[in-house]
């Protein structure tokens, strides 16, 4: 159908990304639902296709393998010719608990706070993926957003990728200040955050100590979104916090059922046209980075 609307999600298979999927196919959009694992993402469409969401398909994506992603773009074109919207979901948490949680639900948080290590292969990896390949998935998806009429993209942000947990202030202020920030100065100081983490050296560079990389990958995300934003008035780029939410990140903790984390992005995804860009949402609503 010609009218109809585009959209896809990173990391669909499970979790939050799985009810993005579910929300915008059930309002009509064609959902390429996307996921590192064919098994995985295969089986999460079916599971869409089986409650009536027949126009919801599988391509693998990668985040992180730009071979990966320009295999989706392909597909894309030669399929839709086009992409409208893009949710950037795929994330990882960046750290290892080493054992199983041994708490009820309430003392959760309280035990992934006390038990969270952070080993710096997966602090690497949460930049690699959380920033990185978020970075790639857009680079390599740009052109056919831009042959949408309004193409948008949602990246799924945190409060923990708020500007407050930066607490050295020279950084913090470059990071805010999108008029001059440039990708390789983000790229120079996520390199100065992973020397200064291999160092031992987070806390007096001023650098988060607890899900540090978590956060520092997602504040550089937040900037590189709004550099995006001004760099592309055509398209609608925005961040989104989906709120605390039950999920395997989460480790079944949160306030929130994924559908109703879901939620507060989509309502993103489908602001009308001319609507905000380059903005944080927080729960659904427009709030300060
Ligand atoms: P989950 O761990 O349940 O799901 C994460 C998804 O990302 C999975 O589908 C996972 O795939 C996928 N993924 C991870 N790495 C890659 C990769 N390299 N390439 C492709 N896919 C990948 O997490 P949530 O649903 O909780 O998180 C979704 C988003 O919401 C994330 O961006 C997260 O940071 C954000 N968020 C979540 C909060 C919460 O309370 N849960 C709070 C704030 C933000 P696989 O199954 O193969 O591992």
């Amino acid at each position: 159908l010609p009218n109809t609307r585009v959209a896809v999600v990173t990391g669909g298979n499970k979790g939050i990304g799985f009810e993005v999927c579910r929300q915008l196919a059930s309002g009509g959009i064609a959902v390429v639902l996307t996921a590192r694992d064919e098994m995985r993402g295969g089986e999460a469409v079916e599971r869409l296709n089986a409650l009536g969401l027949s126009h919801v398909v599988f391509h693998q994506l990668e985040i992180t393998d730009a071979s990966s992603a320009a295999a989706l773009a392909g597909f894309l074109k030669a399929r839709f010719g086009k992409l409208d919207i893009l949710v950037n979901n795929a994330a990882v948490g960046g750290v290892e608990y080493g054992q199983e949680f041994d708490t009820n639900e309430e003392k959760r948080v309280e035990w992934m706070l006390k038990n969270a290590r952070e080993p710096i292969d997966s602090a690497k990896n949460s930049v690699k993926t959380n920033y990185y390949g978020t970075k790639h998935v857009i680079e390599a998806l740009l052109p056919l957003l831009q042959a949408s009429s309004e193409g948008r993209i949602v990246n799924v942000s945190s409060n923990y990728g708020l500007l407050r947990h930066i607490g050295n202030e020279e950084v913090r202020q470059e990071l805010n200040d999108v008029d001059n920030l440039t990708e390789e100065r983000l790229a120079e100081l996520l390199d100065k955050f992973m020397k200064d983490f291999e160092a031992g050296a987070l806390e007096p560079h001023g650098w988060p100590t607890k899900f540090s990389a978590y956060k520092v990958a997602k504040t550089a995300m937040n900037a590189y979104s709004r550099i995006l934003a001004r760099r592309h008035p055509e398209l609608r780029v925005n961040c989104a916090h989906p709120g605390f939410v039950k999920t395997d990140m989460s480790m079944g903790s949160g306030v929130l059922t994924p559908e109703e984390g879901a939620r507060n992005l989509v309502k993103v995804a489908l602001l009308p046209d001319g609507g905000p860009t380059g903005a944080y949402f927080a729960m659904g609503e427009e709030a300060l980075f």
